[in-house]
């Protein structure tokens, strides 16, 4: 059975999950919590390239 990288907990399907831009095989409430915090990231990334790329839009 698959272990979660992150809880240590066994789990019927471990699913890929992308942090910090390394892959890692985590369970699936582990998943979302990454998620989450992934998708934060990748907002806060998209808002700066916008603001590099559209200066003084406001
Ligand atoms: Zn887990």
């Amino acid at each position: 059975m698959p272990t979660c990288k992150s809880c240590g907990e066994d789990a019927d399907e471990l699913q890929t999950v992308k942090v910090d831009g390394k892959t890692k095989k985590l369970c699936e409430s582990c998943a979302d919590e990454v998620r989450e915090q992934g998708a934060v990231a990748e907002a806060s990334e998209a808002a700066v390239q916008n603001m590099m790329g559209f200066k003084g839009r406001r």
